[in-house]
């Protein structure tokens, strides 16, 4: 049975980045540069005031026998305007934050270090000697013309949109979000909204990924359960493949009608079918009409667990991300943890933070049909292949879900 790494670095291979599209801005979010970002013009565009207060020039605020100087008020230049009057010597204009600095003026004064007669005042007394380019902030101080601001590969956050809006990107080159295809099987599975017959379950997988593929940043489609006969699983394959990868969950272990793998093997190839983990052995991996299908377990928690592993890296590989799994971090678990398995085990856990120190506690039955133990999971213990015991205070790899909060 192939390892967790081998299973995952087989699957990524076979995946490249989705081609590039332009976006309106504001549809960017999250999505990953496909373009470097130059900037075509200095930013801030022209020299501007950081205070509110007066230019003048600096010669002008050296106190005289002992006194404060006195300068003579020409005008005023708000944020958005532009003074058309030049400051001369002996001379001062009131200025607003952002505003840009008339000609003649090389320094500006605050308000709070001046004395006048109020807003109209003709005149204004400078309490404090400035030096030149006092409260300016220079053209091109924080980007120059011609500069690379971000790159291609680089993902875009809400700070980053900021920075694109600012240069003026109104559109931008992203990489494609990939389209993925949902499918559950099951002639006991039915849909949410169903009265539940003897013997049926509701379709929680299908649901639970829709949502996980949106959070990894993919186009979900959920397109229904295939029942448990060849047919089924064709015809609903056959809507599958306009898609950029297929999650199938249920139907891929060694069952009589597990017909996931038949039809791979039928419409496309098998690169392999199990891995040595838990919860989720049955987990296959191939294409079908080129397609890249990844065939999860029907047990919620392994489908869930599965997904985050393997199914989540992939979304992110298509979407041009370079890093692809979560951070790992060293925690101590709070107690022993009583299951042991042969295979690699991925415990849920939550994590807290106490004094600098990650502490883990499972969360209860770890059985892959317990969907609570999904519930207050913020990270998944990683626990070796060998039946390895754990104790009480030893030290494991956690791979981080969310950082706790609290
Ligand atoms: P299978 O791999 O098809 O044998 O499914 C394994 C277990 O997962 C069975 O108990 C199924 O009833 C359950 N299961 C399969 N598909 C789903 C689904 N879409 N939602 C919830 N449970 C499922
Ligand atoms: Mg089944």
């Amino acid at each position: 049975m192939l390892s967790v790494e081998e299973a995952l670095s087989r699957i990524l291979a076979e995946i490249r980045p989705l081609e590039s599209v332009s976006l309106p801005l504001d549809q960017a979010l999250g999505s990953v540069l496909a373009q470097d970002i130059v900037a075509h013009e200095d930013m801030p565009p022209f020299d501007n005031s950081a205070m509110d207060g007066f230019a003048l020039l600096s010669q002008d605020s050296k106190p005289q026998g002992g006194h404060p100087p006195r300068l003579r008020v020409i005008g005023g230049v708000a944020a958005g305007y532009v003074a058309q009057t030049r400051v001369e010597a002996g001379t001062a204009m009131r200025i607003m934050t952002g505003a840009p600095v008339p000609a003649g003026a090389d320094t500006v004064i605050q308000v709070e270090l001046t004395n006048s007669d109020g807003p109209q005042s003709k005149w204004v007394e400078i309490l404090q000697e400035v030096p030149p380019g006092n409260n300016i902030r220079p053209a091109g101080e924080d980007m120059r013309s011609g500069q690379t601001i971000l790159t291609r590969g680089q993902e875009i956050g809400a700070w980053e949109i900021g920075i694109l809006a600012t240069l003026g990107y109104a559109q931008v080159q992203v990489v494609r979000r990939p389209r993925v295809a949902i499918l559950g099987t099951g002639d006991e599975v039915v849909d949410i909204d169903a009265e539940l017959q003897p013997g049926q379950i509701r379709n929680s997988n299908s649901y639970l990924l829709e949502a996980a593929v949106r959070q990894a940043g993919g186009i979900p489609q959920r397109l229904g359960v295939a029942r448990d006969t060849t047919e089924s699983l064709r015809e609903k394959f056959s809507q599958a493949v306009h898609a950029d990868l297929i999650l199938t969950s249920g139907g891929v272990s060694v069952g009589d009608f597990d017909l996931v793998k038949d039809i791979m093997h039928e419409q496309g190839a098998i690169n392999f079918w199990r891995i040595n983990m838990k919860p989720g052995k049955p987990v296959a991996f191939g294409k079908i009409s080129g397609v890249p299908l990844l065939g999860l377990p029907g047990n919620p928690v392994s489908s869930a667990v599965t997904f985050e592993l393997f199914g989540r890296p992939v979304i992110r590989k298509l979407q041009g991300h370079t890093r692809l799994q979560r951070q790992q971090i060293e925690v101590i678990v709070e107690q022993d943890i009583q299951e042991r398995a042969m295979r690699r085990h991925y415990v849920r856990a939550h994590i807290t933070q106490h004094a600098g120190k990650f502490i883990a506690r499972p969360t209860g039955n770890q059985g892959s049909n317990i969907m609570t133990s999904l519930l207050q999971a913020n990270a998944l213990l990683v626990i070796p292949e060998g039946g390895a015991t754990v104790k009480a205070g030893e030290h494991i790899q956690a791979i981080m879900l969310y950082w706790p909060e609290d």
